[in-house]
């Protein structure tokens, strides 16, 4: 079965042509998607999108580049993360803000989910970029938080055995594995080879906004073929790994039984 944990449905990522496409391309093959947001406006979008296939699960996040946005708003934030299945996206990632006014307020509204997803034991996913990744994950790391994502990890791969001793997962997957972008390919590659094959798990995150636009469908089995290759191993063991590791993931959470429902 395939399992995205990280997928933009919303207007920023996908447009209005393209998600209709998506979202019936994920109820017809049965592709559990984790519907992430980037702020509240896109986390109210994802709990519609849910509503048109039960394989749609909402994340509520905000992205720390909106932190300037939100930071009198932080107590609206923690009233949505009482009734979220679960977190994504959130992070901290100060070099590819366009807003630097963010800045100042992005770790304060971390700590936010963080403190959320410590008291109701909520499945995060987080974005720890341009050179935060360590900073990230030993603050991280201070809460008592422990299904923790690491999306998409961008670090140094030294980090990746300490992260998975942690029993943090980290997942990968998206259009970086497109040849015609070698030096990051072997980037990923070689970080995708590293990771524990019980805390890897696939995302698609963006689909192809231009004419090369593939649904879920097509663009998932790319991952899972491109993952195999990496690890030298066959399609069908990373796509039952990422099933394992999902369903490990999710564990006995009331809030998602209807998620365990569809994977077992
Ligand atoms: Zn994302």
């Amino acid at each position: 079965m395939y399992i995205d944990t990280h997928l933009h449905l919303c207007n920023r990522w996908c447009d209005d042509i393209r998600r209709p496409k998506a979202i019936s391309d994920i109820a017809k093959n049965k592709i559990i998607t984790w519907a992430q947001s980037w702020d509240i406006p896109s986390y109210m979008d994802a709990l519609e999108y849910s509503k048109e296939s039960e394989y749609i699960f909402p994340a509520f996040g905000v992205l720390p580049w909106e932190a300037y946005d939100y930071k009198d708003r932080f107590d609206e934030i923690a009233k949505l993360c009482e009734e979220t299945l679960m977190l994504g996206e959130i992070g901290w990632d100060e070099k590819n803000a366009q807003d630097k006014r963010s800045i100042p307020y992005q770790i304060s509204m971390l700590e936010v989910f963080l403190e959320a997803a410590e008291k109701h034991n909520l499945i995060m996913n987080l974005h720890f970029r341009g050179g935060l990744e360590k900073k990230g994950f030993e603050l991280l790391k201070s809460y008592n938080a422990k299904k923790a994502i690491i999306h998409s990890y961008s670090g140094p791969s030294a980090l990746i055995k300490e992260i998975n001793d942690q029993g943090f997962y980290i997942s990968y997957g998206s259009s970086r594995f497109d040849p015609s972008k070698t030096p990051q390919q072997d980037y990923y590659k070689k970080r995708i080879s590293e990771v524990h094959e019980d805390l890897l798990i696939l995302e698609i995150d963006v689909l192809e906004r231009d004419k090369k636009f593939r649904p879920p469908s097509e663009v998932f089995p790319r991952i899972i073929q491109s993952i195999a290759d990496i690890r030298n191993t066959t399609p069908e063991e990373i796509e039952a790994m990422n099933q394992r590791n999902v369903l490990r993931l999710i564990g006995d959470d009331p809030k998602l039984d209807d998620m365990r429902k569809l994977l077992s």
